[in-house]
């Protein structure tokens, strides 16, 4: 999967893209990233990439030119892109989005700065995407976490024995709880279930705790979870082991 992303500060991305499961996943051939930067294609001698705001106020805007130039030149080189504008208005990027976002080959995220983008850069792109409701100074950050999230979606990264399907918001609950060694801690015991041996037993425990969890943590996420019918016993089970 190609990720290409356009910013106007490319230094940001320099260790992040370098390490660990992103690094390895490179190596492999498995992810390929393509950093523009969106200063290359301002039209002035002094690069200007923003200006200040029509109506007054504070802060600079993001001048829409330089940006449309760079989505071109990306189009030119690779194609089958998908650009996503990184923005806190925008829809709120979750593990389905990943999902979704994991199926394109090509992936072009870019990065606001300032006060914000020319309004009319919106219609350039494809979706607009935020990560939560607070504001960043920029789109590089956001752009960073879609990656990460992204990227361990791609197969392959991830490597054979760690999977994604187990993981939190996968299958609509958070994850059950994990232990490893040692066996006790300071008093609290890793349970027996786990210890048993019993690949049945440590899975019926594992999707009850998953639901427990769900249900104290992300009551939110119940009113969406579509459970089996072993699913509705356990639920009734873990509803009463709360009380
Ligand atoms: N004035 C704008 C915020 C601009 S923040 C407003 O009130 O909506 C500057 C840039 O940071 C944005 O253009 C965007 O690219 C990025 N950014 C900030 N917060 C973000 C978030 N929660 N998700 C994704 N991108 C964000």
């Amino acid at each position: 999967m190609i990720f290409t992303i356009l910013t106007l500060f490319p230094g940001i991305f320099e260790s992040p893209l370098n390490e660990s499961l992103i690094k390895k996943a490179r190596e492999k051939g498995l992810l390929e990233f393509n950093i523009v930067n969106i200063r290359d294609f301002a039209a002035d001698t002094h690069r200007t990439c923003d200006d200040a705001p029509f109506g007054g106020g504070a802060g600079m805007v993001m001048k829409v030119e330089p940006v449309r130039y760079a989505m071109t030149h990306v189009r030119n080189e690779i194609p089958e892109e998908r650009f996503v504008l990184l923005t806190p208005d925008g829809k709120r990027f979750d593990q389905e989005s990943a999902a979704r976002f994991a199926r394109f080959p090509h992936l072009a995220l870019l990065c606001g700065r300032y006060e914000g983008v020319d309004e009319r850069i919106r219609a350039l792109v494809d979706e607009e995407v935020s990560i939560g409701d607070y504001i960043l100074s920029g789109g590089e950050t956001a752009a960073l976490v879609v990656v990460d999230a992204v990227s361990r979606l791609v197969p392959g990264v991830l490597g054979n024995e760690a999977s994604p399907v187990d993981e939190s918001f996968a299958q609509g609950l958070l994850e059950y709880p994990q232990y490893t060694r040692p066996r006790a801690f300071m008093g609290m015991e890793a349970p027996e279930a786990l210890l048993s041996g019993n690949h049945e037993e440590i899975r019926k425990w594992r999707r009850k705790e998953s639901i427990k969890r769900t249900i104290l943590r992300r009551p939110d996420l119940m009113e969406r979870f579509q459970p089996t019918r072993e699913d509705e016993i356990m639920m009734r089970e873990a509803m009463e082991e709360l009380e």
